[in-house]
């Protein structure tokens, strides 16, 4: 049996490989012009990490990490997301000694061990931000247009974004017990997973997907109902100035999230039409994380998107990333003497920055061409008797099928001019 790729995982060949591509570049172009640089940390780290970092009571750490011993024992893990390894790189490095906020993105694999079921993977891709060192309601909002401008860039048009604020320690101390007093009477109507949260984290019954759930908590306390004059002016601003920016937005008070180093603003961004798990994204302020973990007392905020889920709402709009490879100019050699030559021209291409290629299989001039035509060359170019005895370079313009003699002393500036002249043409 030929060995297949473990279960969970998938590979991404081309031409997919360009529409992930085209993505990332998009997405980190967007998040190079809001002012962030990139971050790149191990894909494993200890397992303690996580348990403190993301939390013990989550599904992600009781049920989905990727957990394993190396050979002298050490409990590792294979990162489920970036925050709290972006959070332990701050400390390690004193990163929040320089100039404040910091901000990073990264894009990468991730990984969960869940049951591999419709799109969700052991191994999948995330691309995210943090920001360290402000509590500025104004980051809130400077990442929630990121996000949007973000999801324009890739072409995506059609999305929600939800906020909630889920205040801080103080402010959801006594909305905790006014849920509580709330959800005791009618506890037996809901999900067996509710039922054992609702004692732990009141909180997390509130975001339940069943349905049960949604129905029995219908008309349930609101923590914006709750917040302290301090959250409450925190999210005020945040709403406000998405306002004024023309950034869509919906309040939704079942958006909470029940650890207690979250705090202030919480966000997702759904998609309608990609199924019942709408979410592509999601993220919001964690002001007490840096310090769970053992490091200075400084506020945080970030978010992640799935790759996967945002390419399947791409899809579902047929949003158009680029399909084709982009090769400019192909190499066509007419008898086996001039390869020498060929090679020597395709150098020169490539030195002048063209995308360019020849044949490696000693096709016949006829196949040549084929190949060139269906690997999408703009050009192709004849390396011929005549045209090596005569100092020049035949070119097809595989667009409109115009066949010019270019001098061979002058050829990169005629074939730029040439590529140029096609671009223009497409385009217009
Ligand atoms: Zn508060
Ligand atoms: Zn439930």
């Amino acid at each position: 049996m030929p060995i297949k790729a473990p279960r969970g995982t998938y590979d991404i060949l081309p031409p997919d490989s360009r529409k992930w591509q085209a993505m990332e570049q998009s997405l980190k172009r967007v998040a190079h012009i809001y002012g962030y640089e990139e971050i790149r940390t191990p894909v494993f780290e200890h397992t303690e990490l996580f348990e403190r970092g993301v939390g013990e009571g989550t599904d992600i750490v009781s049920k989905e990490m990727y957990t394993f011993f190396d050979k002298s024992g050490r409990s590792l893990t294979l990162r489920p997301e970036m925050t709290a390894s972006c959070a332990r790189a701050l400390i390690e490095h004193s990163a929040h000694t320089g100039l404040l906020p910091l901000k990073w993105f990264y894009c990468g694999p991730m990984f969960r061990y869940d049951r591999p079921q419709s799109g969700r993977y052991r191994q999948f891709h995330q691309f995210g931000a943090e920001v360290f060192g402000s509590s500025s309601p104004l980051v809130d909002a400077e990442v929630l247009m990121m996000v949007v401008r973000m999801l324009q860039s890739i072409g995506l048009t059609e999305y929600l974004l939800h906020i909630n604020s889920v205040g801080c320690p103080s402010c959801r101390d006594s909305y905790r017990q006014e849920l509580l007093d709330f959800i005791n009477p009618i506890v037996n109507d809901l999900c067996p997973d509710c039922r054992q949260r609702s004692r732990a984290n009141p909180l997390r019954v509130l975001d339940c997907k069943e349905s049960r759930c949604h129905e029995a908590i219908k008309g349930h306390p609101r923590l914006l109902d709750h917040l302290c004059s301090g959250c409450a002016r925190h999210y005020q601003r945040v709403r406000d100035t998405l306002t004024r920016q023309g950034i869509c937005f919906e309040h939704d008070d079942r958006l909470v999230r029940g650890l207690d180093y979250y705090t202030n603003t919480a966000f997702e961004i759904h998609i309608p039409g990609i199924g019942a798990q709408s979410a592509v994204g999601g993220g919001g302020r964690y002001n007490g994380l840096v310090k769970a973990i053992e490091g200075p007392d400084l506020p945080g905020i970030g978010f992640a998107l799935g790759l996967e889920r945002l390419l399947l709402a791409l899809e579902k709009q047929d949003s158009a990333l680029p399909g084709k490879r982009d090769l400019e100019v192909f190499v066509a050699v007419m008898e086996a003497e001039y390869e020498d030559e060929a090679v020597t021209i395709l150098q020169q291409l490539r030195d002048a920055g063209i995308v360019a290629d020849k044949d490696y299989l000693e096709r016949k001039a006829r196949a040549q061409l084929k190949y060139a035509d269906k690997s999408g060359a703009a050009l192709v170019l004849f390396v011929g008797a005549d045209e090596v005895k005569q100092g020049f370079v035949t070119v097809r313009n595989m667009i409109n099928k115009e066949q010019t003699a270019i001098l061979r002393t002058g050829l990169i500036p005629a074939i730029t001019r040439l590529l140029h002249h096609n671009e223009e043409a497409q385009a217009q």
